[in-house]
């Protein structure tokens, strides 16, 4: 069943819609839900979810999915001069994929003093708080309000999966440390070589807006009144924006109705999830930057391991007198990983050029943990 969203609209004279892809029964348990291209220039998962409609469309679905293989029809208008910029919302609405609202506050205070000591009975009455606290926002933009309609779509599942992905990059995942081990036969079927965990990553990323709730939630309310997890979210990234193909497309719906299969959402059989790479701290993701402006000559490929003092990159700057004195090398300055790099080959200062998964949390400051 497909279900049309109206998005409000913004100026005159146009109107967006979310068309969101239903099956099994409405309000079965357990329940998923997928979106993919939050960014909008991010299409891996568009095909990824056109292939998983495909399958769910044959599969017995016990409990509830819900698909939105198009979740930003505001970033896919946005075309300027032939460029597609997909990831910030041009009328100053910031990234897509921060800003979700927290709903820990205002579904606290209506759970105050009604949970009990009955883990399954709480999990009720915690979904019934957020669908309240959500209820109650009035989105003030078309941003706002397709935040807001997202949000509200994915807000009660157990399980939500939202599909990204980086510029050039292995399968990785974010998602919050509360949540793993639980979601690492998500990685495994996915062949994640990358987990990046957070309590808090900053920014209020879709993931976190749903699945935060809850460990705020019970470490809030204390043992007394059991909050277990209700919704395991993660972000997924897709390798990089070229890696489209209906090959890896279908690769990758076939893992996620296996992972929808073991979770009971799906009737069937499968076999014990691959295991899982291990998981390091988003604290720990190194970024490595371009000093100054110049040519980025990658000596290192996405995938490979790389210890400090490794040369990544070399950023040329084709213009100094002195070609000897052109180049400055961008070197891994931790163990790990190298798990995305830029998909440009030229860097303004400052722009991020390439990303190392390593295990030791390194000191940063300032904005959160997530590259904007
Ligand atoms: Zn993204």
């Amino acid at each position: 069943m497909i279900e049309e969203i109206p998005l409000p609209c913004a100026r005159l004279g146009t109107r967006r819609v979310l068309a969101v892809h239903r099956f099994g029964a409405p309000g079965a348990r357990p329940r998923a839900y997928l979106q993919a291209a939050l960014h909008a220039d991010e299409t891996p998962g568009m095909l990824v979810a056109h292939h998983l409609i495909r399958l769910l469309r044959e599969a017995a679905v016990t409990g509830e999915v819900v698909v939105v293989p198009v979740a930003n029809p505001i970033g896919l208008a946005q075309v300027v001069e032939g460029t597609h910029v997909g990831r910030y919302a041009l009328d100053g609405g910031g990234n897509f994929n921060r800003q979700f609202p927290d709903l820990t506050d205002a579904a606290a205070e209506r759970l105050s003093g009604a949970l009990g000591d009955d883990a399954a009975e709480n999990v009720r009455l915690v979904r019934a708080a957020l669908r309240a606290a959500h209820a109650d926002l009035t989105p003030a933009t078309e941003v706002a309000a397709l935040r807001h309609a997202l949000l509200g779509l994915a807000l009660d599942a157990d399980l939500v999966l939202d599909l990204h992905c980086d510029q050039e990059a292995v399968p990785h995942l974010y998602t919050g440390e509360a949540l793993w081990p639980a979601l690492s036969d998500v990685a495994g079927e996915l062949g994640c070589e990358a987990v990046l965990l957070e309590r808090d990553s900053g920014g209020t990323p879709f993931d976190e807006a749903c699945s935060g709730p809850w460990w705020r939630l019970a470490g809030r309310f204390g043992s007394e009144t059991p909050v277990p997890f209700g919704c395991a979210a993660a972000t997924v990234e897709l390798r990089g924006k070229a890696d489209v193909s209906d090959a890896l497309a279908e690769a990758d719906a076939r893992a996620l109705l296996r992972i929808l299969v073991r979770r009971g959402v799906v009737a069937g059989e499968t076999a014990p999830p691959p295991p899982a790479c291990e998981a390091t701290p988003l604290a720990g993701l190194e970024r490595l930057t371009a000093p100054h402006p110049g040519v980025i000559a990658f000596h290192r490929a996405v995938g490979e391991r790389v210890a400090p003092g490794d040369l990544v990159a070399d950023i040329v700057d084709p213009s100094a007198a002195d070609p000897a004195q052109a180049r400055t090398p961008l070197r891994a300055g931790t163990a790990g990983i190298l798990m995305a790099r830029s998909n440009r080959r030229f860097a303004g200062m400052g722009e991020l050029v390439a990303s190392i998964a390593g295990r030791e949390p390194l000191q940063r400051t300032g904005r959160g943990l997530l590259f904007d």
